[in-house]
């Protein structure tokens, strides 16, 4: 595996990839990977010739009182378990070059970001799509991949992608979760061992919606109902949001018709957690 640092190495190895007629698959990271992450990396693999990953953790995605700073990071472990997987090339730049002091240029998508965590987040997803605008006009990738884990994230690139005409196929993958359902994230870490048990409630809420759902539930206040009386029933617990959407439009449903995404932010402590169930009834 190669380790890539400057964004001009990495736009002549893709370039060069390019010429010679090789599918590029990419997956951007921000570290500290998990099997979540070594997920995406094993489909990239078997979809490209090439699989680039990006490591950067993005400074312009954390709001000013966020957890930039104490984001968990090891290089040398991530190094070493991208380059189990079958990474080709671990891209890895300098914060320094991908924002030099002139950056003047934002990518924001407007309506799908404005809800979920877009509210508690107003900067959040203009920071990912800045960066993941810059990483594939760097990486070249002819398919990147994302977690259905981070949903809001990748509708927001979809639309994205398809508004701008980029010529990138976006492939969203399941959540990976623990062996007791707790959906793996990098800030899990954060949990001391109270609040991981806690922790759980999030994931045992949505499988209360998937209940009522199954058992035939179309009123979307009933699964909200639901869900939320779960969380509040955990005293660490207090719930950001918790909202039944449209899967693809992410706007408020009242009735279940289509595919829908029950989504939720729940603080514990001072770790704000994410989950979702994508439910697809057709
Ligand atoms: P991050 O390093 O947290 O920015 O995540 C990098 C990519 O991994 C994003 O596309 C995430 O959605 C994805 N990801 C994070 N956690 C999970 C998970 N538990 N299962 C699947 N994908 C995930």
């Amino acid at each position: 595996m190669e380790v890539i640092k400057t964004i001009e190495a990495m736009k002549e190895f893709s370039s060069q990839a390019r010429l010679a007629g090789k599918t590029i698959a990419f997956v951007p990271t921000m570290g500290f990977f998990h099997q979540g992450h070594l997920s995406l990396m094993r489909e990239g693999r078997r979809r490209g010739d090439l699989l680039i990953i990006s490591l950067f953790v993005n400074p312009t995605q954390f709001g000013p009182s966020e957890d930039f700073k104490s984001y968990p990071r090891d290089f040398e472990r991530d190094r070493k378990m991208a380059e189990e997987v079958g990474v080709d090339v671990l891209f890895a730049p300098e914060a320094s070059a991908m924002y030099p002091p002139n950056h003047q240029t934002i990518v924001r998508v407007e309506k799908v970001t404005q809800t979920l965590c877009g509210r508690s987040r107003p900067t959040h997803f203009q920071g990912v799509t800045t960066v993941v605008t810059m990483l594939f006009e760097i990486v070249m990738p002819h398919v990147a991949i994302f977690g259905e884990k981070d949903y809001q994230q990748l509708v927001t690139i979809q639309q994205m992608v398809k508004d701008l005409r980029m010529s990138v196929e976006v492939v969203g993958l399941p959540t990976v979760r623990e062996a007791d359902g707790l959906a793996m994230s990098s800030r899990n870490t954060y949990l001391p061992p109270e609040e991981r048990k806690a922790a759980l409630s999030l994931y045992h809420s949505l499988q209360k919606a998937k209940e009522l759902l199954q058992k035939g539930e179309r009123k979307a206040d009933r699964i909200l109902h639901e869900v939320k009386g779960s969380l509040q029933s955990e005293p660490l617990i207090r719930i950001d949001y918790v909202q039944v959407c449209d899967a693809h439009t992410l706007q408020d449903v009242d009735r279940i018709e289509g595919d829908v995404v029950v989504a939720l932010a729940a603080y514990l402590g001072k770790t704000r957690l994410i989950d979702n169930l994508v439910y697809r009834t057709l």
